[in-house]
């Protein structure tokens, strides 16, 4: 069984401080593959620089919507720069975000757009970062589709059916993080039934939210990710080795540049 952690932000200092140790469980778990996602120019470099350290991680570099306010002069020309690198396999985190009010709505807009421009120009899929705007994501995702194909991912999706079917519309994968494995999380299960067998991805999201049954420990990491396949493929009602297969090759399919072994 090969699993795939399609979002893990494998910078932050929780998890640097010991990542031989977490590469090393992930492997004992069947994790063969994990993206770490770029979040602001500078993590995104520290993206690139653990994804050389490990053949299964590989790196996205973007400027997740909550940092957008914190954008220097030339951030934005690295990002572009970075996607020279043979291991960076996609842009994001990109998006909106209503909840954090940390950068200022039409600054959020504005990069989102550039990201997706990008993605369409030179062909890397995005990974999308959703907070209280679905409805603002639809319309910008529609505008984007007017002028190509998108390829593209709702990461840690928590929205309900009519948006679900909205992003299946616009050809997007859609990804669970742990917040589905959760006891009060039943409607997100639902959800999570109704997505197609070839657009599902599952995540960790680390170091947020780890997954039950391991909810209470701290930080999150890419191990855990098999609770989550297995909460999710029992909602499915598939086997837990057929769940984690059609993830993977979803996986694949969509961060086409990330190698095979
Ligand atoms: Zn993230």
């Amino acid at each position: 069984m090969n699993l795939f952690d399609t979002h893990a932000h494998l910078f932050d200092e929780t998890l640097i401080s010991q990542i031989d140790d977490v590469v090393a469980r992930a492997r004992a778990a069947n994790v063969s593959r994990m993206l770490v996602v770029g979040t602001t120019a500078e993590d995104s470099a520290k993206a690139i620089e653990i994804a050389e350290r490990f053949p299964e991680i590989f790196a996205t570099v973007g400027i997740q919507p909550n940092y957008c306010g914190e954008v220097q002069p030339g951030d934005w020309e690295r990002i572009v720069e970075m996607l020279e690198h043979p291991k960076v396999v996609a842009l994001g985190e990109t998006g909106l975000d209503r909840y954090w009010d940390n950068a200022p709505f039409d600054v959020q807009q504005d990069y989102f757009d550039r990201h997706l421009r990008l993605s369409q120009e030179r062909d890397f899929p995005f990974i999308v970062h959703m907070r209280d705007c679905g409805d603002d994501i639809v319309v910008m995702l529609e505008e984007a589709a007017k002028r190509g194909p998108l390829r593209g991912v709702m990461h840690s999706f928590t929205g309900e059916p009519a948006l679900l079917q909205q992003c299946l519309d616009l050809d997007m994968y859609i990804s669970f993080a742990g917040m589905v494995t959760f006891k009060k999380s039943g409607d997100l299960r639902e959800v999570a039934t109704m997505v197609p067998k070839d657009r599902i991805l599952i995540e960790t999201d680390s170091p947020y939210l780890s997954p039950e049954p391991v909810r209470g420990k701290r930080p999150n990491e890419p191990a855990y990710v098999a609770h989550t396949a297995a909460c999710v493929a029992a909602a499915r009602g598939e086997s837990l080795a057929e769940f984690a297969n059609l993830t993977t090759e979803n996986a694949y399919r969509l961060f086409r540049r990330v190698g095979r072994d």
